[in-house]
């Protein structure tokens, strides 16, 4: 069961409260690259990105947020380190959501500046605890960075906040073990109400990166923790997006279709991978929310894919379509995918 947190509004994107799981990523090209930046904010909304955040290093950082909010749909997130003033300034320029660390930008005075400044414009602000930046005491107290420790940093931070009567918060708790990141978050689940934002962090490259963040996000999503989702990887930031909008769908909680293929055997008389990959080509982007699936052979395939909306069965040159395990018919196999979309499109 999903745990019940607090609602929190980024824009227009509820975060928590039971809405839908968000997708986030973030800009990696230069501030001063206007052009670069927001290209790159368009290609992740188009990819399903549903809230960017960008670096506000520095005041110069502080125009790109500005252009950002003037030509992107998405809504945008500060993300700011230590310097108070950054997100005062962010949010004149409209930033939606702001991550910074209360605990770190010195002094009471300014925590409540920013916390007045974010409730006047109905702006959340997201505490990002990551376990290679904890606070000295709390090292010391537990040894290292362990979940409990992370934990108690992140209540830390949010207890300066509702200090100053601001609850519009959400909490991330990132560290790049994926075992020590889920233990975290499980932690806090049970210790607060805020929505959170999940992700392991520097989770490497694409590849491993992606295992790291199924992994962890995965674990987290199926015991009903997390609200808002990124992907960290080394890799372009649309990566992240198409990779945390696959582990929704692997995990029923999409948009769209979910391809079902098999891995094929010594019975495959298709190139079915090539049939595979380009089915899930077309299906980018689909609404729809479909099972698909693509199978090697006609003896186990129809049947193998019973719970599928629809599909097709390889045969020798051809192949099968069926409907939830109706076969339909068969078609050539240069054929096959155009007469499977012509059949989904008709669901
Ligand atoms: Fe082999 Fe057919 Fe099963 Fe694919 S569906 S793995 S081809 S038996």
């Amino acid at each position: 069961m999903r745990r019940l947190s607090r609602v929190v509004h980024v824009g227009p994107v509820a975060i928590g409260g039971g809405a839908r799981v968000s997708v986030q990523s973030m800009l990696n090209k230069p501030s001063r690259d206007i052009e670069g930046n927001i290209a790159q904010a368009l290609e992740l909304e188009r990819a399903g990105c549903d809230i960017v955040r960008v670096a506000v290093p520095d005041g110069e950082a502080v125009g790109l947020v500005a252009a950002l909010k003037e030509r992107c749909g998405a809504p945008i997130v500060a993300d700011i380190h230590f310097d108070y003033q950054l997100a005062l300034e962010s949010l004149a320029a409209g930033a939606d959501k702001i991550r910074i660390n209360p605990g770190n930008i010195g002094g009471r005075d300014r925590v409540k500046a920013v916390a007045d400044a974010c409730r006047g414009r109905g702006v959340p602000i997201r505490i990002g605890v990551n376990s290679g930046s904890l606070e000295k005491e709390l090292l010391e107290k537990y040894g290292s960075p362990t979940p409990e420790a992370m934990a108690e940093s992140a209540l830390n931070h949010a207890r300066l906040l509702e200090a100053f009567d601001f609850h519009d918060i959400v909490i991330s708790l990132k560290s790049s073990d994926v075992a020590n990141t889920v233990r975290a978050y499980a932690i806090l689940a049970g210790q607060c109400d805020y929505p959170l934002h999940v992700g392991v962090t520097e989770a490497g490259t694409q590849r491993m990166g992606v295992v790291k963040s199924s992994i962890g996000i995965g674990a987290l999503l199926l015991r009903g923790i997390g609200d808002t989702i990124r992907v960290s990887l080394t890799a372009e930031p649309v990566e992240e997006v198409r990779a945390a909008r696959d582990i929704l769908r692997a995990l029923g909680q999409g948009s769209g279709a979910d391809v079902v293929s098999c891995p094929t055997c010594g019975r495959t008389k298709i190139d079915l991978a090539a049939m595979a990959h380009e089915v899930e080509r077309r299906l980018e982007g689909c609404e729809k929310r479909v099972t698909v699936a693509v199978m090697g052979c006609a003896v186990n395939g129809p049947g193998e894919a019973r719970e599928a909306d629809i599909g097709l069965a390889g045969g020798d040159g051809c192949a099968l379509l069926f409907r939830r395990g109706e076969v339909l018919r068969k078609a050539p196999e240069d054929r096959a995918v155009d007469e499977l979309m012509e059949e989904i499109d008709r669901l």
